[in-house]
């Protein structure tokens, strides 16, 4: 484990297998198309920019190594969910608006399964649905959602449980209400993010990692990135930066474009049979979508139980220091315990974090800056492991300068759409210190309905 590298940062980048990062950049090179990051949207947008054009020069620059951000430590869920919150997004766009969002998640999802049959890839995909859950307290969020689902032409097969189906579903009387859901995938992501690395090199793009971009330069008809030991000349700049996104450059105007949002995680020992038997599930997969500091779990290959953690931190400042917040392990712990007797006897494996990426906004964001120079895409909120890689197709297309269905989508940004004005906008602060409180006040809110659920 310890050649592995940042082995300490998930469960998925310890136990994924060998791997050996790219040599970083020595010297300089020129490209047409340079990607900053190396995580799903990076990888994907640098495999679609040479599938759509073989003559164009891609080059990705990973700080670290590919997975290490978000995509390395995420749960993995491939889940058809474009926006935190439909009944919200429905006002904000319109019934119109959100369908089509929507029905590019769904395009997603196909995607994702198409990509990973026809590229042949070791991702450790499975379809096995989900059940998205509730504790009381929340039965008005919980029916709005169904609602929703059930209102979706892909999803009418979507069934609302009462608080008796979920008990028996998961053997425990904490949920008071669930909606199962049969169109949610997973992935191990570790092993998917190298398998995109891999159709991204085959497809003829340079991947350099332990290689941070340091200082860009606007030469106006192209840019200089700056890295430790090399600089790349590039005409167009791709940003797939997700949650590190503030830490950029602030010339680009996107320092203030959103907050990294840390989220916990802890996965189990491998289950034994009598594990199983004592936990009396009829299916793994359950997600609390009425909550932002959701109860959630997934099963693996392997037989283990990879479970979310029910608080949210939300960074400040340029730290990145996701441990600091250590006392929501044991308060999780506790949590499951009381939730899952069963749960008692699990042996805990690992326990790590990692940064999603909150937008101003119930949706991620897309779009160009710098007069169609620099594109971007960012904002997942959790959500992203289908949406970032979806948003590579637009990305790609960006990057090339081409109009086509995907950049006509309404929620692609192009500048005559005004988003580049976003960083003069002069109620950002406030916007960034009500968002701060929103989160507070829903991890104290959870907190608070935990306790008084009797589950800490
Ligand atoms: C704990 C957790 C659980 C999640 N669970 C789910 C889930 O189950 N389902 C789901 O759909 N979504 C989930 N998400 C969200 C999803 O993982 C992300 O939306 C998605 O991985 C984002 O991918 P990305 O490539 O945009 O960003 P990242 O994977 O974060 O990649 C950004 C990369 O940019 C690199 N970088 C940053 N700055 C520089 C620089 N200056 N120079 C060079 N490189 C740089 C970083 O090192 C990093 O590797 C989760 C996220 C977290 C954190």
């Amino acid at each position: 484990m310890n050649n592995i590298p940042h082995a300490n940062k998930s469960f998925w980048l310890a136990h994924s297998g060998e791997y050996t990062p790219s040599l970083p950049l020595k010297g300089s090179i020129d490209v047409d198309v340079v990607i900053i990051g190396g995580g799903f949207t990076g990888l994907s947008t640098a495999y679609h920019i040479r599938k759509a054009d073989s003559s164009a020069s891609v080059a990705v620059l990973e700080g670290e190594c590919v997975a290490f951000g978000a995509s390395g430590r995420t749960s993995g869920w491939v889940v058809p969910v474009p926006v935190l919150d439909p009944t919200t997004a429905k006002v904000l766009y319109g019934k119109e608006r959100l369908t089509e969002l929507q029905n590019f998640a769904w395009d997603g999802l196909d995607y994702v399964q198409d990509l990973i049959k026809r590229e042949n890839m070791d991702s450790d995909f499975e379809m096995p649905g989900v059940t998205f859950t509730t504790f009381r307290g929340h039965e008005k969020r919980l029916e709005q959602f169904t609602k929703y689902w059930h209102d979706q032409p892909r999803s009418k097969d979507s069934v609302f449980l009462d608080r008796a189906a979920v008990s028996e579903a998961l053997n425990s009387d904490a949920f008071s209400g669930g909606c199962r859901m049969p169109h949610s995938g997973q992935v191990n992501p570790v092993k998917h993010s190298r398998e995109l690395k891999r159709i991204a090199e085959s497809a003829g793009a340079q991947i350099f990692e332990q290689t941070p971009v340091l200082d860009i330069e606007d030469k106006e008809s192209f840019f200089i990135l700056k890295t430790p030991e090399g600089e790349v000349r590039a005409k167009h700049i791709v940003l797939g930066t997700n949650g590190f996104t503030h830490l950029l450059p602030p010339e680009l105007g996107l320092k203030r474009a959103q907050l990294p949002m840390f989220v916990y995680q802890l996965i189990t020992e491998p289950l034994t049979d009598a594990d199983w038997k004592a936990l009396g599930w009829k299916q793994g997969q359950f997600y609390d979508k009425t909550t932002y500091c959701p109860p959630t779990c997934r099963t693996t290959v392997d037989g283990r139980l990879q479970f979310n953690l029910c608080d949210i931190y939300v960074g400040k400042g340029r730290s990145m220091d996701e441990a600091q917040k250590v006392q929501f392990y044991d308060a999780a712990e506790r949590m499951y315990k009381k939730i899952f007797p069963a749960f008692q006897k699990l042996k805990v494996a690992q326990r790590w974090s990692g940064a999603c990426s909150i937008p101003f906004d119930v949706r991620s964001q897309v779009g160009t800056l710098h007069n169609g120079r620099i594109s971007y895409a960012y904002g997942y909120s959790g959500a992203g492991v289908m949406m970032s890689q979806n948003y590579g197709r637009v990305l790609a297309d960006l990057a090339l300068q081409r109009k086509t269905e995907l950049t006509e989508h309404w929620f692609v940004a192009t500048e005559e759409k005004g988003h580049a004005k976003l960083k003069r906008f002069p109620l950002i602060p406030g916007l960034i210190a009500a968002l701060r409180t929103y989160f507070e006040y829903e991890r104290v809110s959870a907190l608070s309905r935990r306790r008084r659920l009797g589950l800490d």
